[in-house]
């Protein structure tokens, strides 16, 4: 479910090109800012399949942006992010401020840790706890069904938003052509490595690209691309560091009437009692839905000796399809999901895809 990219450097900055292998919003977002700040670069993005990759964890209806995090560095890194989607006019056209709504059981401390990280950070204004039988009185009722317990605790903050995934990342990927990045849709099959060097990528049509600077991008699916490639190296492997893991989630087309219901509810994280699972305003008529509880594809690799896991790539378990390619577990998990957040409000509400994400 994402991470950081994973640099591979052999050459002077100013004076170098760049492959970068993934073509998410990791990818995208490097090679964006690296044709900006470097206009003579040479920037090549690779992924998958013409642009946007739908297996991209970063293909999407939308994500939550957000600083609400238990720790600092990720809030700080938050704060950050949401001060580019408010304040640039490039990413603010797919911004919305819907607020984010985070409920926890008694037991866990992430809120008042939240609070903590964006006082240190100076940045609380908007965020406001309050109780659960507060919750009918607030968003115009639409949570007044909502399972919660007596104990269990609340925060709004009002500064976080959604950001379209999709639509950012398909413009971003043309802006970064426009400025000069080359596109290239091939399946990278393995690195080139040649004295603990990364010179290049191999495609699986044959081609082999090289470049001073190799940059992977390949979220979930970075620790099978390292074992393919230097399957001897011990040290390269990824290890416990990155472990693919999916969750699963579901889009329901709302109808006209639906649309005027849930179009202001804010982005929602509600990990209380039995419920472990998100919900984020509509866009284009669709309300998504995520169950969090993940799981992974744990496989042995023969020519590394190791376990990993392995995120699918097929259509129906990694991009948006029919409910039916679905296993009866998983739907349920999001059945209860929809229910615990709207109780009888989600009467009417018919899954119409559902998708595993890596
Ligand atoms: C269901 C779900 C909901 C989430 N919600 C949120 C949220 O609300 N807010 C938030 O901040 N984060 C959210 N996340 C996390 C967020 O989506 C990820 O952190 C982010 O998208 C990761 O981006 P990435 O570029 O690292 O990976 P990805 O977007 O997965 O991109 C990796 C790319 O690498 C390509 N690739 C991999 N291997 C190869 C290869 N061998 N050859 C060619 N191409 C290759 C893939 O095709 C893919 O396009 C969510 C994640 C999931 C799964």
């Amino acid at each position: 479910m994402g991470s950081f990219p994973i640099v591979f450097y052999s050459a002077p900055v100013r004076m170098s090109s760049y492959i970068i292998v993934g073509a998410g919003v990791f990818g995208v977002s490097t090679a964006y800012h690296l044709k900006k700040q470097i206009p003579s670069a040479s920037v090549t993005l690779i992924d998958r399949t013409d642009p946007p990759c739908p297996i991209a964890a970063s293909h999407d209806i939308n994500k939550i942006v957000r600083a609400d995090y238990e720790d600092i560095f990720y809030c700080s890194l938050g704060l950050e992010t949401l001060h580019a989607w408010k304040t640039d006019p490039f990413f603010n056209q797919w911004f919305h401020p819907a607020g984010l709504l985070t409920v926890t059981d008694r037991k866990s401390h992430l809120i008042e840790k939240i609070l903590e990280n964006l006082e240190k950070l100076d940045a609380k204004s908007g965020a406001d706890p309050f109780t659960p039988r507060e919750i009918s009185a607030k968003f115009d009722g639409i949570f007044s069904d909502m399972r919660l317990r007596p104990d269990d605790k609340l925060l709004f903050n009002g500064s976080a938003g959604i950001a379209e995934a999709e639509k950012a990342l398909s413009a971003t990927i043309q802006a970064c052509m426009d400025l000069g990045v080359r596109y290239v849709a091939a399946p990278v099959s393995r690195l080139i490595i040649n004295d603990k060097v990364c010179k290049g990528v191999q495609t699986d049509d044959g081609r082999t690209l090289s470049a001073q600077n190799i940059i992977l991008s390949t979220g979930a699916a970075t620790a099978k691309l390292i074992a393919d490639s230097a399957p001897q190296q011990a040290e390269l492997q990824v290890g416990p560091r990155i472990t693919a893991r999916a969750v699963c989630c579901a889009a329901v087309q709302l109808d006209e009437q639906q649309v005027r219901k849930f179009k202001k509810v804010p982005a929602v994280a509600h990990h209380a009692g039995g419920t472990q699972g998100e919900t984020m305003p509509p866009v284009d008529n669709l309300l998504k839905f995520i169950s969090d509880i993940s799981f992974q594809n744990t496989v042995f690799h023969p020519e590394s000796g190791q376990r990993i896991s392995v995120p699918f790539t097929d259509q129906s378990r990694s991009q948006w399809t029919s409910p039916e390619y679905i296993p009866s577990e998983l739907k349920e998990d999001l059945d209860n999901v929809i229910k615990s957040l709207y109780g009888k409000k989600a009467s009417g509400l018919k899954t119409t895809t559902m998708r595993i994400c890596w």
